[in-house]
């Protein structure tokens, strides 16, 4: 890859540039940022880019706002795997009494904790989430393929760039039998890697693991490598070590089961997803192509219309 002027920035001298730009601006929550016109422009032509990579297999557009509803996240067994990151909703919903009482231990530093209680939402902890209750019953003929784009929220607090609370995730879901899932899922693994080679980002394909919770999460997160069922598409973001900025998830027929989506067959419908991290790709696409955006590559500038 033709190496840009800009394209060994330090981790350190990174961090600090996109703050001093302003691209990113601290909002006073960790991993919360207020994004300047020119990134929210970036990250704006990297979803089309991510659109126009999959449109030719004609997929299902959904959109859905950052939350779903709670009973949704506990049939799919998030809470299982992932207490740590889940992101829970809760209001108030007292009288004038138990306000007044709120108020006062706010104002006292107290726990005031206990006056709120969860809400019928929980934010959305993957794009693809929503999806599934969405296809419960039986599947057409060849399975269902959906396009869907979100805020996603994940508890994991840091001072990373690239590691917010909450980011936006463009992700495609197929659901069908077990070999067209699989064959989908393979289509892609060449398809991303060479759309982020059009980003100038030289990226390499590692079989990855969740952050599954707790001593029993090791040995899911062992099973889960050694079937191979996420693949993660890795570069330097803000740090030095890589940063995950795009990933394929075979699931097999967890979800079918679980949102008892069936294929014309009868079977428990098997289902993949390939996800897109769009602040993570446009910082990524800043730390090695570097910060004037007419200097990036040509093929950049072209897939991304600048
Ligand atoms: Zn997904």
């Amino acid at each position: 890859m033709a190496r840009s002027p800009h394209a060994d920035q330090t981790s350190g001298s990174f961090h600090a540039e996109v703050l001093r730009r302003r691209l990113l601006t601290p909002t006073g929550a960790p991993g919360a940022y207020s994004f300047s016109a020119e990134f929210e422009d970036t990250v704006s032509r990297v979803d089309r880019a991510v659109t126009a990579a999959g449109a030719a297999d004609g997929p299902e557009v959904m959109r859905f706002p950052p939350i779903i509803a709670r009973q949704h996240l506990i049939r799919s067994r998030y809470l299982e795997s992932f207490p740590q990151l889940a992101g829970w909703v809760h209001s108030f919903s007292g009288d004038d009494r138990a306000h007044r009482t709120l108020l006062s231990t706010i104002e006292a530093d107290g726990d005031w904790s206990a006056a709120l209680t969860a809400t019928d939402v929980v934010l959305t902890p993957a794009a693809c989430y929503p999806v599934y209750p969405q296809l419960t019953g039986t599947l057409p003929a060849g399975g269902r393929l959906v396009d869907v784009m979100s805020f996603c929220f994940r508890h994991e607090p840091s001072a990373d760039l690239g590691r917010m609370q909450m980011f936006r995730m463009h992700e495609f879901v197929r659901l069908s039998e077990p070999a067209a899932v699989i064959e989908w899922r393979d289509t892609w693994l060449d398809r991303s890697q060479r759309l982020m080679g059009v980003l100038g980002l030289e990226v390499q394909p590692a079989v990855a693991s969740d952050p599954f919770f707790g001593r029993g999460g090791k040995l899911l997160a062992a099973n889960q490598r050694d079937d191979r069922r996420k693949i993660e598409l890795c570069v330097a973001v803000d740090g030095d070590g890589p940063t995950a900025i795009a990933s394929l998830n075979a699931h097999q027929d967890r979800f079918g089961q679980l949102f008892d989506i069936r294929t014309p067959g009868g079977q428990p419908a098997h289902s993949a997803c390939v996800g897109f991290g769009l602040e993570r790709i446009a910082l990524a696409i800043y730390r090695h192509l570097g910060f004037d955006r007419s200097a990036w590559l040509t093929r950049t500038r072209e897939v991304l219309g600048l």
